[in-house]
């Protein structure tokens, strides 16, 4: 049995000072909560401070981006050690949105997850589909190259997988229960096909989950948890996720 996993990434939305108002307002609504792994990915800026309000709770800190080396000359970059002493445990590496606007492919993304396991963080790894692939048949493809070049001489201890189709992020349409439980299927059996400890890998839906969604989402035997974006910005709806996801 795999323990549910909800996850927010803020993507590049609040300052300290907002990270500090939604902790002091969401902290007390998950107090207790210890069948689910909650997880917050704030902006960089926000890393300390939330540390800080989070480090007698129950919520886990994580990045939402790291660089493959350790130190240099790498103007604007962050490295895997630097988030660690940030009070980091996780990093979400391979967004749809980086993949996207910031030219990542999955080599890339293989050597920032090698380095970010490597210095001691966990990974969130996120693949997915265009609207486009999915409407060509395409989406097993995309997601077999997807896992082929990211997990590329990678052991999946310390690894989840965010299935993200990129038609259902901040877009309001969600996949349908049944949409997100065959491709999460069929990244289990490409896991089990190709690595050790496929079973125990926990696998993420994201795109437009909320709180009246999560519950029909969950009850999917594949789905153990979700990547939130717009939803996790308010602590009501955030909570409210978390709770749902407790079955
Ligand atoms: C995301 O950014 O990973 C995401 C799933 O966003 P949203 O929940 O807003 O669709």
């Amino acid at each position: 049995m795999r323990k549910p996993f909800i996850a927010a990434n803020w993507k590049m939305q609040k300052t300290n000072s907002e990270t500090e108002e939604f902790l002091n307002a969401f902290l007390p609504l998950v107090r207790g909560i210890d069948d689910v792994d909650i997880l917050i990915a704030p902006p960089f800026t926000s890393l300390e401070t939330a540390s800080r309000l989070m480090k007698s709770s129950n919520v886990l800190l994580g990045a939402q981006n790291v660089y493959f080396e350790e130190s240099g000359a790498y103007t604007g970059e962050i490295a895997p050690s630097m988030l660690i002493a940030a009070g980091c445990s996780h990093v979400i590496i391979g967004h749809s949105e980086r993949r996207q606007y910031f030219s990542e492919t999955d080599e890339v993304v293989n050597r920032k997850i090698k380095l970010a396991l490597t210095t001691g963080l966990k990974v969130i790894l996120c693949i997915g589909e265009s609207l486009e692939e999915r409407e060509a048949n395409r989406t097993f493809d995309v997601l077999n190259t997807q896992l082929t070049g990211s997990l590329a001489d990678v052991q999946l201890n310390d690894i989840t997988i965010a299935y993200e189709p990129i038609w259902a992020i901040g877009t309001g349409k969600t996949a349908s229960n049944e949409q997100a439980n065959d491709a999460h299927a069929y990244i289990r059996d490409w896991l089990g096909k190709n690595k050790e400890g496929a079973d125990s890998v926990r696998i993420q839906y994201g795109g437009s989950v909320k709180p009246d969604n999560v519950k029909g989402l969950m009850a999917e035997p594949e789905v153990d948890g979700a990547l939130v974006g717009g939803a996790s910005l308010k602590p009501d709806s955030f909570s409210q996720i978390v709770i749902g996801a407790r079955g």
